[in-house]
């Protein structure tokens, strides 16, 4: 069972669901194996605007509402997570500036996104992943401008970011108090982005690191009051986590579609393998997984769509949809048997594209962190 969606949205998604299986579908196999960033398949999504789906209509983007995006992203993340990710990286990169940005800086990277660039948001440090407010890298206020030094780790769209949204230490002693967001353009002097991540999974989107080396950005690129960039970059989260779940219920779908099409083919014992009781029941399994992550995150959308508090259910949809894409994936395998375990056939990468959804965003024990301390909070 789907979302239940717009008119217009269902007409997107129908040249979405052609662009995944004639294009994406057909060439990611090539990428994956490679590792390499498919150009030709974002240049494609550009030109459909799936790139454009975060800009609100009144900076000339398509303004769609969550439940509208979250059908097409999941239809993308079916056909391939990384494809997912990359677009959704705009959304990560562009939330904050929408938080936090006054009219012109808004206007200034919806523009960037709807010429066909990218954005980056980049939070993490080495030495400042989940503690993200313990960064390291500082901002130093010099007359009209900010020096900015340090260095940042595994930034989605780094090596293509046109801009990027920057957390930098205003006054260490504050602590995450004293964190500020700055927007940093491409071709600054001082910004460099290192090499590109050879990952496990997800290998179609890229991943790298940010250096900042006495980068002097104008007080006016400050997204907000100095010392408010750690509550931005939580609120965006809110919002990245729900993204990361709606790629995650994409992902344990094509595990259940695959199965479910493979336990009909393979014979076994005389008889199609989805007739042994145990795999029925594993697909059962794959099905119930999928369906309670669907619906925690329509949860989750229901309350972001009305403008209300949603950071509990966010972080509930992403930890589940994590553990079920990883659960499904590993489930999928073995319905499969040894050709599961094969790179011939299609799930081996949906485990290894599955497994960094326990783990970026926040990682899913961050998110029964957040979760545990609001059911204290609560009674
Ligand atoms: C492919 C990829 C893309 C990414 N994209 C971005 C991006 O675009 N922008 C960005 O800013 N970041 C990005 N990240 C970074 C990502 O969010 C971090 O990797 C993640 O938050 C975890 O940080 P860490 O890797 O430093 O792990 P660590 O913080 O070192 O954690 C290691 C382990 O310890 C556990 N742990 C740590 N603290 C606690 C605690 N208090 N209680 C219980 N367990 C704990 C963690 O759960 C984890 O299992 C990306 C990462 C990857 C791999």
């Amino acid at each position: 069972m789907g979302y239940i969606i717009s008119d217009d949205t269902k007409e997107l998604l129908k040249d979405v669901k052609e662009f995944c299986d004639n294009e994406i579908k057909e060439q990611v196999k090539e990428y994956d194996i490679k590792g390499e960033w498919p150009k030709p398949i974002y240049d494609m999504a550009t030109e459909m605007q799936l790139t454009m789906m975060d800009v609100p209509e009144e900076y000339g983007g398509l303004g769609l509402s969550h439940i509208d995006q979250a059908a097409i992203v999941e239809e993308i993340a079916k056909a391939d997570a990384g494809v997912a990710v990359t677009i959704n990286g705009n959304g990560l990169a562009l939330k904050p500036v929408l938080i936090a940005g006054n009219d012109e800086q808004k206007k200034k990277c919806c523009d960037i996104i709807l010429n066909g660039g990218w954005g980056a948001f980049a939070l993490t440090e080495p030495d400042a992943g989940c503690d993200a407010g313990n960064g390291k890298t500082t901002a130093v206020k010099e007359g009209d401008y900010y020096i900015l030094n340090g260095r940042k780790c595994f930034i989605t769209n780094a090596q293509v970011a046109d801009f990027f949204v920057v957390t930098a230490m205003t006054n260490k002693q504050f602590g995450t108090k004293g964190m500020s967001a700055f927007l940093v353009y491409k071709g600054t002097p001082g910004l460099s982005v290192g090499n590109h991540e050879n990952k496990m999974g997800i290998r179609t989107s890229i991943t790298s690191d940010v250096i900042l080396e006495d980068v002097k950005v104008p007080v006016e690129n400050r997204l907000g009051e100095e010392g408010t960039g750690f509550y931005t970059a939580m609120k965006t989260l809110d919002l990245a986590r729900m993204w990361c779940a709606v790629i995650g219920v994409g992902l344990c779908q094509r595990c259940v579609d695959e199965a479910a099409v493979y336990a009909q083919q393979r014979v076994q014992f005389g008889k199609p393998i989805w007739k042994h009781q145990a795999v029925q029941f594993k697909l059962a399994d794959m099905e119930i997984r999928t369906e309670a992550s669907r619906a925690l995150v329509a949860a989750a959308i229901r309350l972001a769509d009305a403008g209300l508090a949603y950071t509990n259910e966010a972080s509930a949809a992403k930890c589940f949809t994590g553990d079920s894409a990883v659960q499904n994936a590993v489930d999928a395998i073995q319905i499969f048997g040894g050709y599961g375990y094969s790179r011939e056939y299609p799930v081996e990468k949906l485990l290894r594209d599955a497994k960094i959804f326990q783990i970026f965003e926040g990682t899913n024990e961050i998110q029964r962190m957040v979760i545990g301390r609001s059911v204290i909070s609560n009674h």
